[in-house]
């Protein structure tokens, strides 16, 4: 299929798939094909190919990271230290741009996911907005004032350091720290540190420290940041039990301390699960190709 007006492509790349989307904007997807992730040689070569099909004017890439984020760095688009070896230090803006030859924008995807839900989702109208997402690993995007948050290098909450349950003495799931909240808490630890997370049972004592890792973390997300409402999703998140209970352990830990999060139906309305389900990383990344398609200012 050939559209007479050139579209917009946006690539949502994960841990487990490539999403990929061409649309007339955002929210008008005309096709979309997913693409397992292996090796980058093999997973990039499907991802051209399905976007040679179409005349495309640009392209936003929403990608699991780290990434440099950095235009002025000699390693901008690169993926940087990831657990994913095959992807480490992968060119994978240069390959992408190389192969189609259109302006290409990147981000987290965590960040796309971010601006999505802010614009078209749960978070409209709530800027500064988080969004939080529980899978195999953890990751959460921030956007303020309709940019989505880069500095040192972009945010990395899924490494945040936490409290130890003082029972807790199971190993973490997380190479680099022991004590982290993705190693304590992302669908990997739990795998790790007590079995395939989808066959425990609701009061199995993975799922209280799975809570009460969660509401801290958030409990600090919402102090460091001050966002107007939090976004929390990703697999783990799909277990009915979980966000209430998520809720109430974050508004124990602020303890009364923020004026508008004070009672459970605060909570209620503050920490949601997404507007857009599964599809907000690819939104997002036709937002950012949206974004370069305009005349640069
Ligand atoms: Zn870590």
């Amino acid at each position: 299929m050939v559209s007479a007006l050139p579209l917009l492509g946006g690539i949502e790349a994960g841990g487990t798939k490539f999403v990929c989307a061409v649309g007339d904007a955002p929210q008008a997807i005309r096709a979309s094909t997913e693409i397992p992730t292996t090796i980058p040689a093999e997973t990039l070569a499907q991802v051209i190919d399905f976007f040679q099909s179409f005349a495309l004017r640009s392209l936003g890439l929403a990608t699991f990271g780290p990434i440099d984020l950095d235009q002025h760095s000699p390693t901008f688009g690169h993926i940087l230290s990831t657990p994913k070896l095959a992807w480490q230090s992968c060119p994978i803006v240069d390959i992408v741009h190389a192969a189609l030859g259109m302006p290409v924008a990147i981000e987290t995807d965590v960040n796309a996911a971010a601006l999505a839900e802010l614009t078209y989702g749960a978070g409209q109208g709530c800027d500064p907005l988080v969004y939080l997402t529980v899978g195999t690993g953890i990751g959460g995007g921030v956007v303020i004032q309709g940019r989505p948050l880069h500095g040192l290098l972009h945010p990395e909450m899924g490494h945040m350091l936490l409290a130890r349950v003082p029972d807790d003495t199971r190993p973490s799931g997380c190479p680099f720290h022991a004590d982290c909240l993705e190693g304590l808490a992302s669908g990997h630890a739990m795998r790790v540190r007590f079995g395939t997370p989808e066959l425990l049972p609701p009061a199995h004592e993975a799922w209280e420290l799975e809570v009460r890792y969660l509401g801290q973390a958030l409990a600090t997300i919402v102090t460091i940041l001050s966002p107007q409402r939090v976004i929390i999703g990703g697999g783990v998140m799909r277990q009915p039990h979980l966000l209430s209970r998520i809720r109430e352990i974050c508004r124990q830990a602020l303890h009364g301390y923020l004026p508008r999060l004070k009672s459970p139906d605060d909570l209620e309305t503050y920490i949601v699960p997404p507007g857009l389900g599964a599809q907000a990383g690819v939104i997002g990344a036709l937002q950012l190709a949206q974004g370069i398609a305009l005349p640069q200012s």
